[in-house]
This record gives C-alpha cells, sequence and structure tokens, in this order.
C-alpha cells in the first residue's frame, strides 16, 4: 500500500505518556475519544520550534491527525483543544497512575468512548477532590470498561452471595471475593477485604464526582482497597506500573 493510501484519522486526544525518540523525535501514547489508543512518532518534535512538540506534553488535549504506517504511525498535525491543568507534584503522580492504567489496560484502536470520557473528567477531578480517592475510583470504574472488574457479588470458590456484613478475603488469581468458609481451600495467599473495605470499594466504584454521596474514609480500609486493586493489576497486567513505584517513592 503507498503511503497516500493508509488510512489517516482525526480525532480528539489526551495525551498519555511522551518520550523522545531517535535524535529529533518524540513518541507519544494517546488515548482519543472515538477511536481508542494511539501510538505514534511525532518527527522532528524535539526541535525547539517545533508546534507539535510543544503541545505533546501529558494530561494535554489536543485535536490530532494520525497517519497510519508500516511499523508504527505518525503524527501529521495536531492543535491545542486544552492545555494541562495547573497539578502539584501529588495531583501529577496520581495523574500519572491513570494515564498507565489506561495505557496498559487498553489495546491500540479498541473505540471506548466512555473510557475518554471517564478519563477526561476523573483527570478534572484530580484537582479539585482528593487524588488519591479519585485515582482509585477512577481504576476500579476503569477495570469495569475494559472487562476486567473482579467479582465481589459471589465467593469466587463456593458460589455463595457475599452479604458484605462478614470478614472476607480476596484472590487476585480468582479474581475476585473468597469467603470465610473457602479461606483455608484457598490455594494461593489472600488478602484482607473486611466489610468495610468492600463497601468502599462499592462506593468507590459508583462515585459520582460532582455529588459524591456522604461516606467516611477509614485508613485501614482504605489501604486494603488498594492493595486488592493493584495485585489485582498486577495479576491481570504481569507489569510493574513505573507510576506506583513514583509514588511509593514520593511516601503517598
Ligand atoms: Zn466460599
Amino acid at each position: 500500500m503507498s503511503e497516500n493510501r493508509r488510512e489517516c484519522l482525526q480525532d480528539e486526544a489526551l495525551v498519555l505518556h511522551v518520550k523522545n525518540w531517535q535524535t529529533a523525535d518524540k513518541y507519544a501514547v494517546c488515548f482519543t475519544k472515538n477511536n481508542g489508543k494511539l501510538r505514534f512518532i511525532a518527527y522532528g518534535a524535539r526541535y525547539v520550534k517545533n508546534v507539535q512538540g510543544r503541545l505533546l506534553q501529558p494530561f494535554a488535549c489536543l485535536n490530532i491527525e494520525v497517519q497510519q504506517g508500516q511499523k508504527i504511525d505518525k503524527l501529521r498535525s495536531c492543535e491545542l483543544v486544552r492545555m494541562p491543568q495547573g497539578m502539584d507534584v501529588r495531583q501529577m503522580a496520581y495523574g500519572a497512575v491513570m494515564a498507565e492504567l489506561v495505557a496498559v489496560l487498553t489495546e491500540d484502536r479498541e473505540p471506548q468512548p466512555e473510557l475518554y470520557d471517564l478519563l477526561v473528567a476523573s483527570l478534572a477531578t484530580l484537582v479539585k477532590r482528593n487524588p488519591r480517592l479519585v485515582t482509585l475510583s477512577f481504576a476500579i470504574k476503569l477495570l469495569g470498561l475494559a472487562g476486567f472488574a473482579p467479582n465481589f457479588d459471589h465467593c469466587t470458590c463456593c458460589g455463595e452471595a457475599v452479604t458484605g456484613t462478614a470478614q472476607g478475603w480476596f484472590s487476585p488469581a480468582q479474581g475476585g471475593y473468597v469467603c470465610d468458609k473457602c479461606r483455608t481451600i484457598a490455594e494461593e495467599p489472600l488478602q484482607s477485604c473486611s466489610s468495610g473495605a468492600l463497601a468502599l470499594w462499592q462506593w468507590l466504584a459508583t462515585l459520582d464526582y460532582d455529588n459524591p454521596a456522604p461516606f467516611a474514609v477509614r485508613g485501614g480500609e482504605l489501604m486494603e482497597v488498594e492493595h486488592m486493586l493493584y495485585t489485582f493489576i498486577f495479576f491481570q497486567t504481569d507489569k510493574q506500573l513505573n507510576s506506583l513505584n513514583f509514588l511509593n517513592q514520593l511516601g503517598l
């Protein structure tokens, strides 16, 4: 296929990740409104006067035009929709977790417009509310949209319905809840899933950023949810997230 017959697409995109490429170029990963995740090279983007290079920065929202290439796509043009919001280091560190989760849990060119809307809304909320809770809520909703939601309705061993009143357990390998009775027959180490942690998970899964339902978040339960969530994601993707290491380094 000749170059000009290859598909060219235009879309609104949120920049997830940018890195330098060869001597003068940049490599970018974006999530688009209508075409899912796109990865491309912006040739010449590292030259000082290059406009694309200046616009291509994490969390910027751009209108992009991307030309499909034989090995990798290339950016033909881009224009600014809106600059990234001003964020402090903590907000940026959590934003990086969101961006990396989208990058690892989605496939190239698989349209997921609901996920695009969720990402835009979550990044906007990050600077207005507790970024740790917003990121957890985003991650839990993302798992649902990506088809990886863990099962908290029934015990993954015996199938009994989860009442949410007793101490329970979580198995990243089984992909969900294990009741106290099945704890002894589980073949791998389980994590604590207290009734409070379960309630917190469910609250985060349906959290309305603009009108959050009242909920008392307790530190221990928050840590249980984070532990379940991030080990489950590690189990699903087999990848250590760089952004989580960065959060740990910041002591967050
Ligand atoms: Zn059971």
